[in-house]
């Protein structure tokens, strides 16, 4: 026999439906960020297309995630009005969570590693979350699954992006980029390229590409040894980094569960050090500055690129402005910084001038 609904229950239920509708009310307020195009000499035959996610209110494409997190969370009953959200999370997701908290007006904890970028900190905090700092990278994890036993609603960005996307449409990542494309001369890419953190994003655009019967393909651009280029190269979850990366958001230390090795077609290795002088050429050429994950497409789309022209195929490349620069000035874009952390960039930023005006990337002598 069914119990009857109780006053809380139907209380609770309303609290729902109210919080559902103010997350339609927010998509429907945003707009749909920009596909930017760019042409260089060297690659007369190859369009090159920038998606913007750093221009979703939140500044990246954690937006998106957060969204989908938030009505997962609500449409499969687990959080309550009033409850607490927590998340491990290096930042960004942690920004657009604290977001979405305030808006539903439930109070957040974002479990972060201390090492995180400041600016990140004071952002999560300006938005009415808590941070919680662990010294131990390793152990944000648990810490967040101790949230949760103490009563909080655990988003768990790395266990569930991957299927709180919605891969079949509902205007996700994939595509929006796709619809975008409709009008251009090469409307089917030859590639998309993008980084992977929880593996949510490559995952999605994997299984659209395929649902949509696309030959597009999808290349992961990753920090040099990461934990997702030895576990694709090897196909093992069980893959650890071999080095570990300045470039926040992507080349995760561990093979996260979100990751679907099967709908990547290659993996290209970033140095930081290019990352970072990639990211200060995107800023040349769109006079804006984006986070240093945005320079590792970048990166990757120029060697694409280069072996692509080598071949003498023509066609278009995709790929994702990740996130804002400006939570990086303290890091990354700070030059006293990177010489603190034998970080040359300026070998780097010759090889992509040269790539750009030559359409030949070779990486300059001395590095791997
Ligand atoms: C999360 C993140 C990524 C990777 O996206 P996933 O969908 O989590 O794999 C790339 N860049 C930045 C800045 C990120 O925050």
């Amino acid at each position: 026999m069914n119990t009857p609904t109780t006053r809380s229950d139907s209380a609770a239920r309303a609290w729902v439906r109210n919080a559902l509708a103010l997350l339609e009310q927010e998509a429907t307020r945003s707009a749909d960020t920009h596909l930017l195009r760019l042409d260089f000499p060297g690659f007369p035959d190859i369009a090159f297309y920038f998606k913007d996610e750093a221009s979703h209110p939140t500044g990246s494409l954690k937006h998106r995630l957060a969204r989908s997190l938030y009505l997962y969370a609500l449409c499969n009953g687990r959080l309550q009005p009033g409850q607490t959200v927590v998340d491990a999370s290096s930042g960004s997701t942690a920004i657009s969570e604290a977001w979405f908290a305030r808006l539903l007006g439930l109070p957040f904890i974002a479990v972060m590693p201390a090492c995180t970028a400041p600016q990140k900190i004071l952002d999560v905090q300006a938005l009415g979350g808590q941070c919680d700092l662990v010294e131990d990278p390793a152990q944000v994890h648990a810490r967040a699954a101790e949230h949760a036993a103490n009563g909080a609603c655990h988003l768990d960005q790395f266990g569930l992006a991957e299927r709180a996307t919605d891969w079949r449409g509902n205007n996700n990542i994939a595509e929006s980029i796709l619809g975008q494309l409709h009008r251009e001369p090469q409307p089917e890419p030859s590639w998309i390229v993008c980084g992977v953190g929880t593996g949510g994003t490559s995952a999605t655009i994997g299984r659209y590409l395929r649902y949509r019967r696309m030959d597009t393909r999808l290349c992961v651009a990753e920090p040099a040894g990461s934990g997702y280029v030895h576990g694709w190269r090897e196909r093992s979850r069980d893959a650890v980094a071999s080095r570990p990366t300045r470039i926040e958001g992507i080349g995760r230390p561990r093979v996260e569960p979100g990751f679907i090795f099967d709908v990547v077609d290659d993996v290209i290795e970033v140095e930081d050090a290019a990352s970072i002088a990639a990211a200060l050429q995107l800023e040349e050429l769109l006079g804006t500055r984006y986070g240093g994950s945005s320079g590792t497409n970048f990166a990757a789309c120029l060697q694409l690129a280069s072996d692509m022209r080598a071949r003498g195929e023509r066609g278009s490349i995709v790929t994702l402005l990740c996130d804002r620069g400006k939570r990086y000035q303290q890091t990354l874009f700070d030059p006293g910084w990177r010489d603190a952390h034998g970080l040359d960039i300026a070998p780097w930023q010759q090889s992509l001038a040269t790539a750009l005006a030559t359409g030949t990337f070779t990486p300059p002598d001395g590095s791997s």
